[in-house]
């Protein structure tokens, strides 16, 4: 008989730094109808379609993760919205939020499929949503996604505010690129109720461009706009690294995501798994563990649910960006699409 009886399956995940893992990111393809400059190059190989998880085997892995503890499941890509058929997954999803076992469900998207999905996101639960855009200019919009069209995603905006969603934009701070914007596209988005995320550029995967070039430290984005604006800090919380301030003149809220100037790790409570079912315990490092194995080998969870706890218990302490001109390589060799933003 074994006298160390293995821990019930409903025990909460976490970490060896007693950081407790209830916030899950899955990427549901590596594929976009975009090719963001920071994010892609112009030329990317995708994964063969074999390899990725059927929407059956997402749905289970998740399910796996919400028994597990997990609160907060946000979609994420590639796009997710061009993976075929992803809303029977969200709808199938929607039932642990119709359960109570799930918080929030929710995903990240870069607008361009929005107007359709919006209603049926709403229907199946979805009350949030991040839409990236890192520019109100449609030239420069161009010129940042490569391929995307600024009309069509402020109507996916303007449509899932209708239904009811409610938006954080995501907006990566791109020096030469919107710098000069940044404060237009915070009020725009104050104007329509909505909050604003600023993010640095972080090295993950082989880009055509130089990110140093790229790269905006947002400690001055926020000199810059507490030159114009009166910024109070504010405890208010995403349950996601940003720290936010409030803006007194436009009555909205800003946050600041810096993995580059701040290391935000000690209250890391996430972790991401790829399209492949490849559970990786922190953005910023290679360490990974397979669940798609685990996941194909029985019917019972058993084996996944053993393969998560003891990745989590591999969970490190933090990341170590570094953006310089003498490394050659990105920090990170997996972009950004693949582990999920
Ligand atoms: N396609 C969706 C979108 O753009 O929102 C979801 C996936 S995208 C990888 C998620 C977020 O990561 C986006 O807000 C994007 O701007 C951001 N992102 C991509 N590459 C990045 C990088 N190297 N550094 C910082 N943010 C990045
Ligand atoms: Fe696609 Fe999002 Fe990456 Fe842009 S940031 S290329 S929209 S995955």
């Amino acid at each position: 008989m074994d006298i160390f009886p293995r821990p019930l399956p409903t025990e909460p995940l976490i970490d060896p730094f007693a950081r407790a893992i209830t916030y899950l990111r899955v990427s549901v393809t590596d594929r976009c109808d975009f090719r963001c400059v920071y994010c892609m190059s112009e030329h990317m190989t995708f994964l063969p379609k074999r390899d990725l998880l059927s929407l059956e085997e997402l749905d289970r892995l998740c399910s796996a993760f919400i028994r597990l503890g997990v609160r907060k499941l946000r979609l994420t890509g590639g796009e997710p919205l061009v993976r075929r058929d992803l809303m029977t997954l969200i709808r199938s999803l929607g039932r642990h939020i119709d359960s109570g076992a799930l918080e929030e469900l929710t995903l990240t998207t870069n607008g361009s499929q929005l107007a359709k999905h919006a209603a049926d996101l709403y229907a199946a639960g979805v009350r949030r949503v991040n839409v990236s855009l890192d520019t109100l200019d449609e030239t420069k919009f161009r010129q940042v996604t490569r391929w995307g069209d600024l009309g069509v995603v402020l109507g996916g905006i303007d449509a899932a505010l209708a239904a009811g969603l409610k938006i954080k934009i995501n907006t990566v701070a791109l020096r030469d690129v919107n710098e000069d914007e940044i404060a237009s596209i915070a009020a725009w988005a104050h104007g329509k109720g909505m909050d604003l995320s600023l993010i640095e550029t972080m090295p993950l995967g082989e880009i055509d461009g130089d990110r140093t070039d790229q790269y905006l430290p947002l400690s001055r984005v926020r000199a810059r706009l507490a030159q114009r604006w009166t910024l109070n800090d504010i405890p208010y919380k995403t349950g996601g690294p940003a720290r936010y301030v409030s803006v007194a003149e436009t009555g909205g809220r800003i946050g600041f995501i810096t993995p580059m100037t701040h290391n935000f790790c000690e209250s890391c409570n996430r972790v991401r798994v790829t399209c492949t079912g490849t559970l990786f315990m922190c953005l910023g490092q290679e360490d990974a563990a397979d669940l798609r194995a685990p996941l194909r080998a029985s019917e019972s969870d058993a084996l996944l649910a053993d393969a998560i706890r003891s990745a989590i218990a591999r969970k490190p302490k933090g990341h170590d960006f570094v953006i310089d001109r003498t490394r050659a390589k990105p920090a990170v060799a997996r972009h950004m699409s693949t582990t999920g933003g």
